[in-house]
């Protein structure tokens, strides 16, 4: 980790990225449902947000899959993470496919929107809020990374009785689709709760899609169900406010 003192963060979530690092270009490993859902997310964003030579964040990159699949589509693209690993991991395969316009960077959200705020066009947090203390502090760090009138994407897992069935005890103990440990309940974000966290930021929600799986088909869909895994697109208002 760098050396600024980084409080919004659990050292033990990254230790959990960390130690899985080697894997996560495997697409049959522990990462395999995020290679699933990349072409659709990379869509559905790149369908609201053309990323075509537009300055792009992504926040909490890990591996880099969302990451380097936005440079393909022709953005510009920061990845920030804490976990030294996996930035590794991210950048020796953007080497290996050698994916220009990427650059990683060790570094929390709060760090960077300090030193380079209004800078993106576009900024990308899916699949982190999750695992950290203070999501709240994680949306308006986004918030003052991205530009005014600048897009702002989320992904995360609702916090209810389903999503503890199908996210925590069917995917990790059932299906054992991710390893046992990847979520705790208490930290899954309610779709109120990720509004509010906007709201409070300057953000306005544009659009909500919920994502499904089947186990049958081993297929992941966007819905219109929130229920238990959702994704959201908001937008910073034009006028400057602080
Ligand atoms: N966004 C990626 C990876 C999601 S896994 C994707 O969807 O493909 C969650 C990632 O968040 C891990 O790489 C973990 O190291 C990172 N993370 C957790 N807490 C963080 C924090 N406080 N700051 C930055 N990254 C964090």
């Amino acid at each position: 980790m760098n050396k600024t003192v980084q409080t919004n963060v659990d050292a033990a979530e990254i230790a959990k990225f960390s130690d899985l690092a080697h894997r996560w270009w495997d697409p049959n490993g522990e990462f395999r449902p995020l290679h699933e859902i990349n072409p659709l997310r990379l869509a559905w964003i790149n369908g609201l947000a053309p990323l075509r030579s537009l300055q792009v964040l992504d926040v909490g990159c890990g591996g880099g899959i969302l990451t380097e699949a936005m440079a393909r589509a022709g953005a510009n693209v920061t990845g920030i993470d804490l976990s030294t690993k996996a930035l590794r991991v991210a950048q020796m395969h953007a080497m290996e496919v050698q994916t220009e316009n990427l650059v990683y960077e060790e570094c929390s959200a709060e760090d960077l929107a300090d030193r380079c705020p209004q800078s993106f066009d576009v900024v990308t947090c899916m699949e982190m809020l999750e695992h950290v203390p203070d999501p709240a502090s994680v949306v308006q760090a986004c918030a003052n990374l991205v530009k005014p009138g600048g897009w702002v994407f989320f992904s995360t897992i609702n916090r209810n009785l389903k999503s503890f069935l199908m996210a925590i005890v069917g995917a990790e103990y059932v299906l054992r689709i991710l390893p046992r440990g990847t979520h705790e309940y208490a930290k899954l974000v309610k779709p109120s709760e990720l509004a509010a966290y906007c709201r409070q930021a300057d953000l306005n929600l544009c659009e909500s899609r919920g994502m499904s799986y089947n186990p049958l088909t081993q297929r992941f869909a966007l819905n219109n169900d929130s229920s238990v895994n959702y994704l959201i697109a908001t937008r910073k208002s034009r006028a400057f406010s602080s």
